[in-house]
């Protein structure tokens, strides 16, 4: 529905309108209304409901927005109710629930607001919120526009901060007068960040001789003797310290101040420092638990593996993702079923070859192509897929897909021998796993593994910097003890299976990567990388930072 039927517009103009005022809608100020109107009309909507919260006035911070959602996912809650428990939940600093409350009271006047506003709208308020995140979406993303950080001089971030602290001033003061209950953790903040230029100026002032390390010791002792207990907090929580010493060893930043979610560049208040994310990243022991996907996440945007991974922003799957899962435990169950008949096997997933070829021939004989499609048929129910013309369009490609999948089983030269194996194994200190679709003994006795897949397919030469498949042969190798000679993308709706080019499968280059991208995540480097094709599948961009002026 064009957007002139259902906002304020007057008669007779058009959507074109309203797209040409996507600039408008890039603007942080102009995104935040639209979060807004976003999490009013869905509340399930999390990217939206995570830029609210990392914004100001409420400017949760980014550890504290990942125990919401710990909260959210454990009690199956959408984000705006599982802040209720969140509040209460032990973890929960002091700081965070007095946010968390604005928040909650915020959203109750926005909802009896939003409530008196309904009937005045000619079209549904979702329907409102979808035509402008589409309007504000509209610009190609040109990845130099990211802000490249750039090391700062001491004297330069005291310069920086003064601004900073006076820009806040008039913020507050601008608060007094009003009545609110969280008047005084404002005045906290801005007296902490006060003490913040006091601190820098003093370290940019020390003797010479004196150590960074032996200055802080020594100023921030006498800063915290005049903090009531809140600013004590606060000041305390700060990474402020561990980003000036990082600095001066030249190291990597782990703790570095990390702008909030979406921060808009200039508005300094809501670039407040933020607490380690390391507890909330998938770890065991010294490394990181890695698959194929958080990699090729990471490789493509690190900020939208910090949503995804980090902050395990809940996602709406969309209909290819579940049209996608439909036809996987489609496959998966017609090859169980073929297990089960096969007098020899008796294997779960992981389990040895399943036998020779004649058992091979004699299962698919027991399964049908019309018990192949009946399993199907089962999946896409669960799956809860409705009647729409592309829904009905990728029922009828899956069905014939698996109709030709079938036959080429049966006439297959090469032996399948394994079904959704698991793999995991450590390389370095980091842990890898991942779940191979197929392996197929060739008839040299060489093996190949194979991942389905239901998109678009990619050409050879697409796939030449592909991670998945060269990760799944060195998972083979230390998991399984089987060298795979061949990999391949097997694209069940085409029909076509297209090998990764061998040059790929070389282990000091998997091996160098899984390293690299280990490494930026536990130095917590998460900038946005945008790029048209990545970001138009990303579920974040509400919340990114990258998609405004
Ligand atoms: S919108 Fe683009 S830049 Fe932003 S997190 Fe997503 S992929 Fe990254």
């Amino acid at each position: 529905m064009p957007a002139s039927k259902i906002a304020f517009v007057p008669e007779g103009e058009s959507a074109a309108g309203l797209e040409a005022a996507g600039g408008f809608f890039e603007r942080a100020a102009a995104r935040d209304v639209l979060a807004w109107l976003r999490l009013l009309t869905d509340p399930a909507d999390s990217a939206a409901v995570v830029r609210v919260l990392g914004r100001p006035p409420i400017e949760l911070r980014q550890v504290d927005i990942a125990r919401v959602v710990q909260v959210a996912r454990k009690a199956k809650l959408d984000l705006p109710a599982a802040l209720g428990p969140a509040v209460e939940a032990s973890g929960m600093p002091p700081e965070a629930r007095e946010r968390i409350e604005r928040f909650q009271a915020l959203h109750r006047e926005a909802q009896v607001a939003f409530e008196a506003l309904r009937p005045r709208l000619q079209g549904t308020p979702k329907e409102l919120a979808a035509e402008l995140t589409a309007a504000s979406e509209t610009r190609a993303l040109d990845a130099g526009q990211i802000p490249e950080a750039h090391a700062q001089t001491l004297r330069e971030t005291v310069e920086l901060m003064r601004e900073e602290v006076l820009g806040g001033a008039a913020r507050i003061a601008g608060r007094l007068g009003e009545l609110r209950l969280d008047t005084d953790l404002d005045i906290s903040h801005g007296v902490v960040r006060y003490l913040e230029l006091v601190k820098l100026s003093a370290l940019a002032d020390r003797p010479a001789g004196q150590s960074l390390e032996e200055a802080l010791a020594d100023v921030n002792q006498r800063l915290l003797a005049a903090c009531t207990p809140l600013q004590r907090e606060i000041f305390q929580s700060s990474a402020l310290d561990h980003t000036l010493l990082a600095a001066e060893r030249g190291e990597p930043d782990a703790q570095a101040p990390r702008p909030a979610v979406a921060a808009a560049p200039g508005d300094a208040f809501a670039r407040r420092e933020e607490p380690s994310l390391l507890a909330f990243v998938p770890r065991r022991g010294e490394g990181l638990v890695l698959s194929a996907s958080d990699i090729d996440t990471y490789r493509s945007c690190p900020l939208r593996y910090k949503f995804a991974r980090v902050l395990k922003v809940p996602s709406p799957q969309t209909l290819h993702q579940r049209f996608g899962i439909a036809v996987h435990q489609a496959l998966e169950r017609y090859h169980a079923t073929d297990r089960q008949s096969i007098p020899h096997s008796g294997h779960a997933a992981g389990s040895p070859p399943i036998g020779d070829r004649r058992d091979l021939q004699s299962a698919s004989q027991h399964t049908t192509v019309g018990q192949m499609l009946e399993l199907f048929e089962t999946c896409w129910r669960r799956g809860g897929f409705g009647e729409s013309e592309a829904e009905r369009e990728l029922h009828g490609k899956a069905r014939a897909a698996l109709v030709l999948y079938h036959r080429h089983l049966e006439a297959h030269e090469a032996e399948p021998v394994w079904f959704e194996r698991s793999f995991s194994f450590k390389l370095g200190p980091h842990h890898l796993r991942g779940r191979v679709d197929r392996v197929d003994r060739l008839p040299d006795g060489a093996y190949e593994l194979i991942d389905y897949k239901t998109g678009r397919p990619r050409t050879a030469e697409q796939l030449r910097d592909d991670v998945q498949l060269s990760l799944y042969a060195l998972g083979a190798r230390e998991s399984w003890q089987v060298e795979a000679e061949r990999l391949s993308y097997y694209y069940v709706l085409d029909d076509l299976k297209v090998p990764v080019p061998s040059a790929e499968m070389d282990e000091d280059w998997i091996a160098r990567v899984v390293a690299e991208v280990g490494e930026a995540i536990v130095a917590q480097r998460f900038e946005p990388t945008p790029s048209p094709s990545v970001c138009a599948l990303c579920d974040y961009r509400i919340a990114c930072p990258a998609w405004e002026r």
